[in-house]
């Protein structure tokens, strides 16, 4: 059994732990808050124990019926491996107390690739992560990017890709995040810090990538064109999305073409938390004309990650060798069934 301790219970650090909770080959053996929260509730409805950061803080905890089980270090120490989930640029603090323990763990997309040395994502290097001991997980957007491109790449080689990005601008529960009434050109110049993200998983590939922030919470929309090595078709586009394990196809069935008709669907299907952890690729979207290949994709930017979290542990910890293996491990586990088989 694999010891996990998620350091930053929050966004991604709640959702990576209850899916760590959901495998049979590991467990969460602690998580971590700053301040005691509505999360820190959760966190103990749960029965995941609770660690915080600052231990002058303890009373607080305590006078709101939190019990504390120990400092992050006291956490670290009893994991084989640790999440850090902290937000972006924080993560990087924690290296030296990781190092220091000697232990292995993994950072998420907010972090430089440096952090790591290694940028991964399951469908694309999972072999190359086995046994590291440092790991980063790229960003929403990245993982959504790499997830597709590897595909059509594997399949008729990808000469150019041109994605821009539609960045919802914050959280469901972030109140402090905009914009409110703006369409936020993130940056002004091209590319986006997103094409050279991709290059950290896939070097080889020809990238060119441009977003703006708008004001919704929900999801993000990437417009993507690839230009092919050999002549594309659209039905084996269609297949190939359809076969792979964290690929989604929206069909035109549904009737779906917006986030909010997406989040609905996710919501009444039950789905926890209403998370999508798939790429939900637009059937109706998808143009193929000799080697030109359009289609939108919206990505759930607190989901998709944490099923890579999952499989980059199994990876790390060297357990099992095989990516494919671990997705569906990792899949099943969670009862995820990709979109296109619930309609
Ligand atoms: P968040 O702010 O929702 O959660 C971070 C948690 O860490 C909070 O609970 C906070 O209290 C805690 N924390 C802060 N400082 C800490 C410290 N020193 N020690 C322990 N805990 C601390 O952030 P998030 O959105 O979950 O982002 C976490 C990471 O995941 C970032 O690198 C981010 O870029 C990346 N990421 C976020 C998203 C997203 O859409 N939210 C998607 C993909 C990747």
């Amino acid at each position: 059994m694999i010891k996990v301790a998620i350091n930053g219970y929050g966004t991604i650090g709640k959702r990576v732990a209850d899916a760590v909770a959901a495998q049979k080959d590991m467990k969460v053996i602690g998580v971590s808050k700053t301040r005691p929260n509505a999360e820190a509730f959760v966190a103990k409805q749960r029965g995941y124990p609770l660690y915080i950061a600052d231990l002058s803080k303890k009373a607080a905890f305590e006078k709101v019926g939190l019990s504390v089980a120990g400092s992050v270090e006291d956490m670290c120490k009893a994991a084989d491996i640790i999440v850090d989930a902290t937000p972006g640029d924080v993560g990087a603090t924690n290296k030296p107390l990781y190092e220091k323990l000697g232990k292995k763990a993994l950072w998420q997309g907010g972090e430089e690739h440096e952090i790591a040395g290694f940028s991964f994502n399951s469908s694309c290097n999972y072999k190359d992560a086995i046994g590291r001991q440092f790991v980063r997980v790229v960003s929403c957007n990245t993982t959504g990017l790499c997830r597709i491109i590897n595909a059509i790449d594997t399949e008729y080689g990808v000469e150019h890709v041109h994605a821009i990005m539609v960045r919802r601008g914050s959280d469901p529960g972030e109140i402090k995040k905009g914009p409110i009434d703006a369409i936020v050109l993130d940056p002004v110049s091209v590319p986006s810090h997103h094409g050279p993200d991709v290059l950290s998983v896939l070097p080889h590939i020809s990238i060119t990538t441009m977003a703006m922030i708008v004001p919704t919470t929900m999801m993000h929309m990437h417009a993507i064109r690839i230009t092919t090595k050999k002549e594309v078709s659209r039905d084996r586009v269609i297949e190939l999305v359809k076969n792979h394990p964290r690929l989604g196809l929206i069909k035109k069935s549904a009737g779906i073409r917006s986030t909010a008709e997406l989040k609905e669907f996710a919501m009444d299907l039950g789905r926890p938390r209403s998370d999508l952890y798939e790429n939900c690729i637009f059937e109706e979207s998808i143009y193929a004309n000799k080697n030109d290949l359009c289609f939108f994709q919206a990505i759930h930017q607190e989901a998709d990650v944490v099923v890579e979290n999952i499989d980059a542990i199994r990876a790390m910890m060297g357990g099992q060798k095989d990516g494919a293996a671990s997705i569906k491990t990792t899949n099943d586990a969670l009862g995820f069934i990709p979109i296109q088989n619930n309609h």
